[in-house]
Order: structure tokens, then sequence, then C-alpha cells
């Protein structure tokens, strides 16, 4: 058997993309396809976006990398935007969703030690929780086949189920080592999951009432895509952390972690570092996405046209078989199904639609640009319900990953 000169880590569709534009990416064979999954949730500003260009551009003709050695002016004007539209005071800078969330579970367990005097500090977290494939984060993430074969785990989390304050009052009475809880506001690798309105207000009131931290994963759900810049927003409290990453390089990598009150100040010099974390080329291009966000009002875009989206798909849905539910927040899009459906990836994209079934295979996520159309969202929703009646009709088409489409089979 011939090996592969990349790890399999991931099962990939048979395309590759040499191009974007907006909404639209186009294949090597020249085909265009509508991106509603924005490279899971990073491109929010859609493909090529001309301010993150432009930022990216002008930025490698003076400076990519200096050193966190050194004052990055880029850096403090990036942490100043973010703390300003946060609400947050301070920011560590990293290079990715895993890496902002292994700086809040560091700072929580020093905040134990130094703040707390906790000998073995805990991190509630979450059953159907994704927060990042290193060691620790996978440790918090509540999957158990993403864990399987990697233990010995990382120890020091306790987990409850999602959207359940009853089960976070019994871990407070009975658990003195509890120091946090990291949880995300929209589960978004489990499928969209979205806790009743009041979830985070109560957690904030348990952390209040514990000393505990509350620490909130915006990996996916910040930087607009919620409909708020961070989904903790709707709820009108502030976390004591905060990460993000994905939308806030629109394909620069780069991840924060957010820190307010008391938890601001735990991680001093020495304590914690990245070599790259929040150089001038990934701040120059994040600032150029935070200020597009806000100055093209995105945020408010991103809960109008997600509402649309998902109320679009309700109509469109309501007789086929084999839908769920469609539910929504901003523009974290899911369409739960009754029971696996990972082919419609591949029969999406052969109809040249980008979107991922997540969820156990029972729900295809859209994670589309904020930036998309008012036509664009509706050639989505007439084309993927389309295929999806088509698909509970049982009128399954042996359509294949291999076979090359047609242009009239596509979208447009
Ligand atoms: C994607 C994701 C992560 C991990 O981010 P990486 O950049 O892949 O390390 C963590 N938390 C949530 C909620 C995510 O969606």
């Amino acid at each position: 058997m011939a090996v592969e000169s990349i790890m399999t880590t991931y099962n990939r569709l048979s395309v590759a993309f040499e191009r974007g534009e907006g909404s639209w990416l186009y294949d090597t064979d020249g085909n265009k396809y509508l991106d509603a999954l924005s490279g899971i949730a990073v491109c929010g500003l859609g493909h090529a976006h001309p301010a993150v260009t432009h930022a990216i551009c002008d930025q490698a003709t003076k400076l990519l990398h200096t050193s966190n050695l050194y004052t990055i002016p880029l850096q403090q004007q990036l942490a100043e935007r973010l703390t300003q539209v946060s609400g947050m005071e301070n920011v560590f800078f990293g290079n990715s969703g895993a890496e902002a969330n292994e700086a809040a579970i560091k700072l929580a367990r020093r905040y134990g030690h130094t703040v707390r005097n906790i000998d073995n500090p805990t991190i509630i977290v979450m059953e159907d929780s994704f927060h990042g494939r290193t060691m620790a984060t996978l440790s918090a993430t509540g999957n158990r086949s993403a864990q399987a074969g990697f233990e010995p785990l990382v120890s020091g989390f306790v987990r409850a189920p999602y959207n359940d304050v009853e089960a976070i009052k019994k871990i407070a009475e009975n658990n003195p080592n509890v120091v946090a809880i990291l949880v995300e506001p929209i589960q978004g690798e489990s499928g969209i999951q979205i806790p009743a309105d009041d979830y985070l207000n109560q957690l904030r009131d348990i952390c209040d009432q514990n000393e505990w931290l509350l620490m909130l994963d915006e990996v996916q759900s910040g930087n607009g895509r919620s409909g708020k810049y961070f989904a903790y927003q709707h709820n009108d409290i502030l976390p004591d952390v905060v990460t993000t990453a994905k939308g806030l390089g629109n394909g620069v990598p780069i991840g924060a972690c957010l820190a307010r009150g008391t938890a601001a100040t735990i991680l001093t010099a020495g304590t914690h570092g990245s070599t790259y974390g929040g150089n001038p080329l990934s701040c120059a291009a994040a600032l150029a996405v935070v200020n597009t966000i806000l100055d093209e009002n995105l945020c408010e875009r991103s809960a109008e046209l997600g509402d649309k989206i998902a109320n679009g798909f309700r109509n469109e849905l309501q007789h086929a078989g084999y839908v769920k539910e469609v539910r929504n927040k901003g523009m974290l899009i899911a369409i739960e199904l009754t029971e696996a459906g990972t082919e419609l990836a591949v029969l999406a994209k052969v109809k040249g639609i980008l979107l991922n079934v997540t969820g156990g295979g029972k729900v295809v996520r859209m994670l589309p640009p904020l930036t998309m159309t008012d036509e664009e969202a509706e050639l989505l929703v007439k084309t993927l319900s389309q295929i999806i009646r088509v698909y509970a009709a049982d009128e399954r088409s042996p359509a294949s990953d291999s076979v090359s489409p047609s242009n009239d089979r596509r979208a447009q």
C-alpha cells in the first residue's frame, strides 16, 4: 500500500481550490462553489476580502515578525480594539483556538494556586464540547472518541451535561477544588447546540457565588458569527476569560485569550508565552478583520441574514421527512436530521455547495461568510433544500465523490 506523504488525520473530499472571491471558491478545474462553511467559521469576511488582502500585503513589505521580547505596536492596537469591543481588559495572543484555550486553562490553574490556595485546581467542562486537539484541550473536550488512544489524559477536569444548571450546582456543593467553568456559549462541533437564553446568566451567578472564573470558548461563536461580536453579548454579562480564534484572522492564524478583573492579573512575565503569538503580520490581518466587522455592521448583518436563511430552510423543508429541526444563532446554522446523513456533504459539493456534517453525522452545519449577499443566501437555501428533499425521498442518486460535476448540475 502506498504511504501518503500527508498523515491521514483528515478524510478529505476530492476537490482542490486555487482561488476564492467573496462567498465563492474556484477549484483547479475552474468549477465554482458557494462556500457555506467559510473554512469552518474562519473566513467570516469571505475570500480575498480587499481590506484583509491589503493589510497583509502592506505589512509583508514592512515586517513579518520580531518577537514578544520587543514592543509590537500592532499587537497593542489589536488588543485595544478587542478589549473595547468585548468589555475585557487584556489579551494574550497565540496562533490557534487550542492555544487560546491552553492559555485559559493555565490561567485558571494558576488562579487556583495563587488566589484560591487550591493545590488541585479543577475546571468544569461540558459533555459534547470541543476545545481543541492539544493534550489539555483534548482532555477538556467532551468527546470520548476524539480522546480514545491518547490516554493518559490531562487531569483536573470535571464534566457536566451542557445546558444543565442543576448539574453545575451539584458540583459546587461537592467539589471544593473547582476554580473555573470552561464552556462554549453555543456548541459548534457537536452541531450548533444553543442553550437556554439565561444559561450564561445562571453560570455567571454560580461563578460569582463560588469565586470561580467564567471562561467562555468563543473560538467558533466569536467575531460576529452569532449576531453579536461575542455570543455572550446576547446575555448582557461579562465572562472573566474569553477565548477566540477562527474568524479573528480570516485565514491568517491567530488566537486570543482575553481576561478581566482578577483573571487579568494572573499570567505575569515568564509564566506563559508563544514565539509567533501576536506577530505583526497576524495582528495587521486581525486588525483589518475586527475593523471591517465593526465598520460594516456585520454583527447585525449576521443576525439578520442568519435568521433569513434558517427561516428559508424551515419553509422549504417543512414537508420533507428526515429533517428534525432547523436552528440558528446568527450565521451558526444547523439542519438537524432524524438519522445520519454524512453523504450530504458530498452530494452538496457535487451541486456546488460547501458545508459540513457534524454532530454524529446528524447535523448539516453551515457557517457562511458574514458578507454573503441575499441572492447567494437564496441560492444556498433553494439548492440545499432540493438536495435534502431528494435525499429524504430516498432517491439518493449514485453521485460519487470521484465523479467530476458537469456544469449543468452546478449551483450556478
Ligand atoms: C475550532 C475550535 C477550537 C480549536 O481551534 P483550533 O484553531 O483548531 O485549535 C476550540 N474551540 C472551539 C469552540 C472550536 O470551534
